[in-house]
């Protein structure tokens, strides 16, 4: 272990997820850094996995029962040489430091490789949005930017949507922030099409999941059309991925929810992710999928990794794919992974998928696509204008093929890249770039 990776142990024994981001990273560029001991000075590493900055602050809010509840919100602002810090916020009972640092760790690599001018930040809160009124959500996210409006801004930092923040919260967020800073700036990504938002930002992470698969498979003369592909999760990026799947042909048999996963041997078709929208809209569990339509089976507990697929992508959450469930995946004749979610394979399970044919792509590469187009949404938020379709998912395509292009360059171009490798110098080599050439800050 470097000395390094034991000094952030020993500071912070507590924050394992962090530490297991911080592991893999430091391990994927260490080659790389024996060619380039120059990338060894200036405290460079030791101030690449410290934040800048990191914010706390509490949140009071009365409930609808006129009970004061204080929830606790944090910022991660952790590098800011490309640009304003960049990134999501999560609302979900689980957030805490330990998972927004290695969030925003995860997010710097990410949004270096997008190769758009974005630092990179994550926040959240450990508020559970799960059974609370609109009025709930609206009072919550408004005493959230009630402390929070101080420390962002369009040059400054530039929030999303994460896990339990989609549009509507980012839509009371935004509105709050507006009327505290008393400005109409482009400081929030994930907005609403009606006042600033881009067109496809919703679509963005699960599309350019698709795009970047396709081109590990045209890499290695495939093509997605006759492939069938497992899905964890039901949310935004699960449903968007498997939609794309299906449009350009692929069979997509699961979806999976914190309750179990429904198998679909024929494969699900866009009224079944319309109704998995409107089941999780309602705060319902995907048993209710199986119930309504015949040709779907709901496995209580269960996880998609165990049913036969070609291609599996997790888009569910950290560390939801172990060992285990990777050398199923592996013995099923699996043989191409890439990640949805941040984080959602174990290093056990990637360790795996090392020694095996199959080919894994990390999440800072295959999942960029969702903050790439936040990046473009802040290019039309300045430029005062609004991109067609047709041009945002032109500029996503083109984003995404590009990622995958960096990642041959360093993590080989034979018929088995080391895509893990590959993205993780891209985008260090990005970063160190603009670190060294700022000098020590
Ligand atoms: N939360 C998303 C991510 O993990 C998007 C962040 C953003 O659009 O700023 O990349």
């Amino acid at each position: 272990m470097s000395a390094l990776l034991k000094e952030i142990k020993q500071r912070d024994p507590h924050h394992t997820h962090f530490h297991q981001a911080a592991e893999s990273l430091l391990n994927s560029v260490s080659g790389y850094l024996d060619q380039h001991p120059e990338l060894r000075t200036q405290g460079l590493l030791a101030r690449l996995l410290e934040p800048e900055r990191v914010i706390r602050f509490r949140v009071p809010w009365v409930d609808d029962q006129g009970e004061v509840r204080v929830n606790r919100a944090y910022r991660v602002q952790m590098n800011g040489a490309l640009g304003p810090y960049k990134g999501g916020l999560r609302f979900h009972p689980s957030v805490n430091l330990d998972v927004l640092s290695f969030l925003a760790l995860e997010q710097t690599i990410k949004n270096a490789l997008t190769g758009l001018p974005l630092g990179a930040g994550k926040g959240g809160a450990d508020f559970d949005p799960k059974g609370r009124s609109d009025a709930e959500i609206m009072r919550f996210c408004q005493a959230l930017m009630a402390e929070f409006h101080h420390h962002m801004g369009p040059d400054i930092d530039v929030p999303a949507g994460d896990m339990g923040v989609g549009m509507r919260e980012v839509g009371y967020l935004f509105g709050m922030y507006r009327k505290l800073s008393r400005s109409f700036g482009g400081a929030f990504t994930g907005k609403s099409l009606d006042f600033g938002g881009s067109v496809l930002r919703p679509e963005a992470t699960g599309y350019g999941l698709i795009y970047f698969l396709q081109s590990m498979l045209t890499h290695q003369n495939e093509s997605l059309s006759d492939k069938t592909v497992a899905v964890s999760g039901a949310g935004n990026v699960a449903r968007h991925a498997a939609a794309k799947a299906i449009e350009e042909g692929a069979t997509v048999v699961t979806l999976s929810d914190s309750r179990g996963t429904v198998h679909a041997p024929e494969g699900l078709d866009d009224a079944h992710l319309d109704a998995v929208a409107r089941i999780k809209a309602d705060g319902g569990g995907l048993d209710r999928l199986a119930e309504e339509f015949d040709g779907i089976e709901h496995y209580q507990g269960e996880r998609p990794w165990r049913f036969d697929c070609q291609v599996a992508l997790p888009c569910a959450t950290e560390n939801e794919l172990e060992e285990d469930d990777a050398r199923r995946l592996v013995d099923n004749g699996c043989r191409w992974l890439a990640e949805g979610a941040n984080m959602p394979c174990t290093a056990a399970a990637v360790a795996v998928f090392k020694d095996s044919d199959m080919l894994y792509a990390p999440g800072k590469a295959a999942n960029a696509g969702g903050v790439a187009v936040s990046g473009l949404e802040m290019s039309q938020n300045s430029r005062r204008e609004s991109w067609s379709a047709g041009e945002v998912d032109r500029r996503l395509r083109d984003i995404m093929e590009r990622i995958h292009r960096r990642c041959l360059e360093h993590g080989g171009d034979d018929a088995r890249p080391d895509y893990l490798t590959g993205a993780s110098v891209a985008g260090f080599q990005r970063v160190a770039r603009a670190m060294l050439g700022q000098g020590i800050i």
